[in-house]
């Protein structure tokens, strides 16, 4: 099952990917995260990206998406995939098309995760991720066992660097004038399934699951 996860910043995406893909064993590929570590090994990638991510923008289309092609050319993304943020924009989307359609592959959900914007500013602030395993929390929502402390791998827990009140505010407005439109583009096509993002993170996760296998049946 080829699966993708829209939605603003902070709207659970990562959260509910770390889930997912462990009920359908396929792999999760985030943009966000692989941006992360090659800016934290210093790469090429990671110095061009580091000009974007730390300012809240979206990090230009030719980057994003030759990533994305690498990663789902390995053989493990032959029993499916969920991508989390990406395509953020409407090139994107249009590269995947051609880049599945090389494969042979299609998308065959589009999961939107809808959270009011009046939620996601105390969201993002008060995220929390393992330097280690990347699992994510919240200092009030999701919080971990021990403050600080990873409950899957005793990781030490970091704030990223983007996830303060002005870089936020930037990166909600990526999300609006750039991204939100790619949502009639997949309801054109059928595949768009809003799920309530503001409900709990298990009743959010079973939601997702049901659509997934209702759809798949
Ligand atoms: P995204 O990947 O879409 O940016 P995350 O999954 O990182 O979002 O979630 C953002 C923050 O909100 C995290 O701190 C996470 O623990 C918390 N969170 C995620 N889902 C929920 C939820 N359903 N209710 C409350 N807090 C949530
Ligand atoms: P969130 O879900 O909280 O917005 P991500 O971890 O998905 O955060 O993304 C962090 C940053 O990485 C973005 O603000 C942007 O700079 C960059 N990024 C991630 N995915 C993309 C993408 N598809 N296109 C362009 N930039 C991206
Ligand atoms: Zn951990």
């Amino acid at each position: 099952m080829n699966i993708l996860f829209m939605g603003p910043p902070g709207a659970g995406k990562g959260t509910q990917a770390e889930r997912i893909v462990e009920t359908f064993e396929i792999p999760h590929i985030s943009t966000g995260d692989a941006f992360r570590l090659a800016m934290k090994q210093g790469t090429p990638l990671g110095q061009k990206a580091k000009e974007y991510v730390d300012q809240g923008l979206l990090v230009p289309d030719d980057v994003t998406n030759g990533i994305v092609r690498e990663r789902l050319q390995q053989s493990d993304c032959d029993k499916g995939f969920l991508l989390d943020g990406f395509p953020r924009t409407l090139a994107q989307a249009e590269a995947l098309d051609d880049m599945l359609s090389d494969m042979g592959k299609q998308i065959n959900h589009v999961v939107n995760l809808k959270v009011d914007r009046s939620l996601l500013l105390a969201r993002l602030t008060g995220r929390r991720i393992c330097k280690a395993c990347g699992a994510t929390y919240h200092v009030l929502f999701n919080p971990p066992k021990q403050e600080g402390v990873c409950d899957k791998c005793e990781g030490e827990l970091y704030q990223r660097s983007d996830d303060t009140e002005e870089k936020v505010g930037t990166r909600l407005d990526e999300y609006i004038s750039k991204t939100a439109p790619l949502l009639a583009y997949y309801e054109n096509k059928g595949l768009l399934r809003e799920v309530d993002g503001e409900k709990e993170i298990d009743t959010v996760t079973s939601e997702i699951v049901s659509c997934l296998k209702g759809q798949a049946e």
